[in-house]
C-alpha cells in the first residue's frame, strides 16, 4: 500500500469512526433518521475541518513562517510539519547557492581580465566589469542579447563561429575613454567552453605590451639605420681604395679623415647606447652619494669652451650646493644640456649655465641664444632618435639619444625636466631646466684633513 492510500485510508477510517459513534446511539434512541442524519453531520462537520485547514495552508503558504504554521494535530500536522521542513530545507540550499555565486561573481569581479559568460546561442549571460570596459557592454541593459551585436569585428564573428577553444585571438579595437577621445586598444580574447555548451570569453589588455614591443622593433631598426649609414661610408672608402691603391696620397688622406670622422660617430653612438642601457637597467642602481656639483659644472664649462671653440659667449652662475646622486649620470645630464646648447647655437651667440637652489629646491638651467625648437617636436625631444633636424643634428656630432639619456638619469634622481624655446621671436633660444627635489640637497663634504 502506498503512502498515499494508507493516508487516504486512515483519514476515510477517522472520519467513518467518529460518523459511527455519533450515529449509532442516536440511531438506537431515535430511529434511523437521526442516526443517519448525526453521522452525516459529523461527515460535513469533519469535511469543513478539512477545508479550514486547507484555506489556512493556503494562505501560509504565501509566506510560510514557522510562527505562523497553522496549528493542527494528526495527519494535518504532520503533513503541515513536513511541508515545513521542506520549505527550509529548499531555503537553505537556495542561500547556499546565492552564496556560492556571489562569491563566484565577487572572484570574476577581481580578475584582472574581462571574462563574459555566453549560452549556446552567444547570448551574454554574465560580464564582469573589465569586460564591460573591453567591449563597452553594459550587463544591466545588454544581458541576453547576442554577444556579435556588440562585437562586430570580423575576425572575432569567425573566431566564434569556429568554437577555436584555447586559441587566443589577438583583436585590435578602439574605445572611448573617460575623455570621449577614441583610443586603440590592443585585447588578447580566448574562448574557454564550460557546463553544457557554455562559453567563457576572457579578454586581456595587451597595449602596454604591444607598445613595449613596437617600441623595441623601432629601436633596433633605429639603431641599424644609424650604422648602416657610416658603415657604408666606410665600405665605400676602402672599396676605392682598394681599386685605386694606396699610390695616391690625397685620395688615402681624405678616405682616412672620413673614414676616422665616420668610425668616432659610431663610438659615439655605441657609447651612448651603453649609457643608456646602463642608465635603464634598474637592478644596476646606485646608492646616491654627496656630489660636488660645483665642481662638476665647472669642469663641464671647460668642456663646453672647447667644444666651441671660442664661437659662443658663455656665462655662468654657480652656486655652492651639493647633490645626493650619482656623479656620472650627472655628468651624462649636464653635459648633453650643455653639449646640445653649444652645437644648436651658431657662431656669436651666447649660452648660460647656472646651478642655483630656488625656493629651496636645486636646479640645473642651460639657456642659449640658438634657433629654438618650435613647439610640436618639444613634448617629443626626449624620445630616442628624435631629431628635430636629422642633417643638422649628425653635422654636429649628435647621436640623437642624447635628451633620452637626461631623461633616464633625471628618473634615477627624482628630477624633472622642463623645456621652453621660442622660435622665429626676436627673443629666440631656448632653456632647458632641471629641477630636483629639495630632499636631494646635502651638506658639502668636509675635506679629509691629512693625519699628522
Ligand atoms: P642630438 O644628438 O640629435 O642632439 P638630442 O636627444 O640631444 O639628440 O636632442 C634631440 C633633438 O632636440 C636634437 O636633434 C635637436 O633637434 C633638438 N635640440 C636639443 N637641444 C637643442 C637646443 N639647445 N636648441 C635647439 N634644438 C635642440
Amino acid at each position: 500500500m502506498t503512502l498515499t492510500q494508507k493516508s487516504f485510508a486512515t483519514i476515510i477510517a477517522r472520519v467513518g469512526a467518529l460518523a459511527a459513534v455519533a450515529g449509532l446511539p442516536a440511531g438506537l434512541i431515535g430511529g434511523a433518521a437521526w442516526g443517519l442524519g448525526l453521522a452525516g453531520l459529523v461527515v460535513t462537520l469533519a469535511f469543513m475541518y478539512y477545508a479550514w485547514k486547507l484555506a489556512s495552508l493556503h494562505s501560509w503558504l504565501d509566506d510560510p513562517k514557522a510562527a505562523t504554521l497553522p496549528d493542527a494535530g494528526g495527519l494535518w500536522g504532520d503533513v503541515l510539519g513536513k511541508l515545513y521542513r521542506h520549505i527550509k530545507q529548499e531555503r537553505i540550499s537556495q542561500q547556499a547557492l546565492s552564496a556560492a555565486l556571489d562569491r563566484f561573481q565577487r572572484a570574476a569581479e577581481a580578475l584582472p581580465d574581462g571574462a563574459l559568460m555566453l549560452d549556446k546561442q552567444n547570448n551574454i549571460v554574465w560580464l564582469n566589469s573589465t569586460a564591460e570596459e573591453h567591449w563597452g557592454i553594459s550587463l544591466a541593459h545588454d544581458r541576453m542579447q547576442t554577444v556579435t551585436y556588440f562585437i562586430r569585428y570580423p575576425e572575432f564573428i569567425d573566431y566564434l563561429g569556429a568554437r577555436q577553444f584555447g586559441e587566443p585571438l589577438a583583436l585590435r579595437t578602439s574605445r572611448k575613454d573617460a575623455g570621449g577621445a577614441t583610443k586603440e586598444v590592443s585585447l588578447a580574447v580566448q574562448l574557454v567552453a564550460f557546463g553544457e555548451d557554455q562559453m567563457l570569453l576572457l579578454s586581456r589588455d595587451v597595449s602596454e605590451r604591444d607598445r613595449l614591443e613596437t617600441m623595441r622593433r623601432d629601436f633596433v631598426a633605429n639603431v641599424a639605420h644609424e650604422l648602416r649609414t657610416p658603415i657604408t661610408v666606410m665600405a665605400g672608402f676602402l672599396e676605392t681604395l682598394t681599386n685605386v691603391g694606396a699610390g695616391n696620397p690625397d685620395l688615402l688622406q681624405k678616405s682616412l679623415t672620413h673614414m676616422t670622422a665616420q668610425a668616432t660617430r659610431m663610438q659615439r653612438l655605441v657609447e651612448d647606447l651603453l649609457t643608456l642601457s646602463r642608465l635603464e637597467d634598474h637592478a644596476a642602481r646606485s646608492v646616491p652619494a654627496p656630489v660636488n656639483v660645483p665642481e662638476l659644472v665647472a669642469s663641464l664649462v671647460i668642456d663646453a669652451g672647447q667644444l666651441s671653440g671660442g664661437r659662443h659667449q658663455i656665462h655662468t652662475q654657480i652656486a655652492e650646493a651639493w647633490l645626493l646622486g650619482n656623479r656620472d649620470e650627472l655628468a651624462s645630464a649636464f653635459g648633453n644640456l650643455i653639449s646640445n646648447a653649444v652645437r644648436y647655437t651658431p657662431a656669436g651667440g651666447s649660452i648660460t649655465i647656472t646651478w642655483m637652489v630656488e625656493a629651496g629646491a636645486p636646479l640645473f638651467r642651460v639657456h642659449d641664444t640658438g634657433e629654438g625648437i618650435a613647439p610640436e617636436h618639444i613634448p617629443r625631444l626626449t624620445e630616442r632618435f628624435y631629431r628635430v633636424d636629422r642633417g643638422r643634428s649628425q653635422a654636429s656630432g649628435g647621436t640623437g639619444l642624447g635628451l633620452a639619456i637626461v631623461k633616464h638619469a633625471l628618473i634615477r634622481h627624482d628630477g624633472r625636466l622642463d623645456i621652453q624655446s621660442s622660435r622665429g621671436a626676436e627673443q629666440h633660444g631656448s632653456t632647458f631646466t632641471i629641477h630636483f627635489p629639495a630632499a636631494r640637497l646635502c651638506a658639502a663634504q668636509p675635506r679629509l684633513q691629512a693625519v699628522a
